[in-house]
């Protein structure tokens, strides 16, 4: 059954996901893209940077009030991140999924937490939770311009649109 074009471009959804500096330390950065490319989503966005403290502190302003927030802000501004935007149907709530729980010891396997992270302060990776916390963490991240937009000659393989 192909899908109508329009139903297609309406479902179609952005995420920010960005690769730890405890993920590009070891040596996960392909693995992990892997994971979210062969499952049909398209990057659209990647770059890898150092972020501020400050910029840290932007990114996880949701968990000011947490314990850990000054222990996470320091860890993430500690070295390399991968940060990228992935496009598809469901991709938000999805990659989510292929990220698995944000405590690896309770990460299903075959997640990417629970098949390559031991313990929730290095869990390698970060994903939107929701459709307004990606947009906010896209444009904190990306400017407008960075963003790709194109057809991919797999699309109508993967989403069986006409
Ligand atoms: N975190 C932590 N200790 C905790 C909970 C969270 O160090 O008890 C870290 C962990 O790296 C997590 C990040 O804070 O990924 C953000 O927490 P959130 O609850 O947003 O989890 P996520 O969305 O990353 O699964
Ligand atoms: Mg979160």
């Amino acid at each position: 059954m192909l899908q109508d074009q329009e139903a297609h471009a309406a479902e179609m959804e952005r995420t920010f996901i960005a690769i730890k500096p405890d993920g590009v330390q070891r040596g996960l950065i392909s693995e992990i893209v892997s994971r979210f490319e062969r499952k049909g989503y398209k990057l659209v966005a990647i770059k890898l940077i150092v972020p501020s403290k400050e910029f840290a502190q932007k990114h996880y302003h949701d968990l000011k009030e947490r314990p850990f927030f000054n222990g996470l802000c320091d860890f993430l501004s500690s070295g390399p991140v991968l940060a990228m935007v992935w496009e598809g149907e469901g991709v938000i709530k999805y990659g989510r999924k292929l990220i698995g729980a944000t405590d690896p010891q309770k990460s299903e396997p075959g997640t990417i937490r629970g098949d390559l992270a031991v313990v929730v302060g290095r869990n390698i990776i970060h994903g939107s939770d929701g459709p307004e916390t990606a947009k906010d963490e896209i444009a904190l991240w990306f400017e407008p311009k960075e963003l790709v937009s194109y057809t991919s000659n797999a699309e109508k393989w993967i989403y069986g649109v006409n």
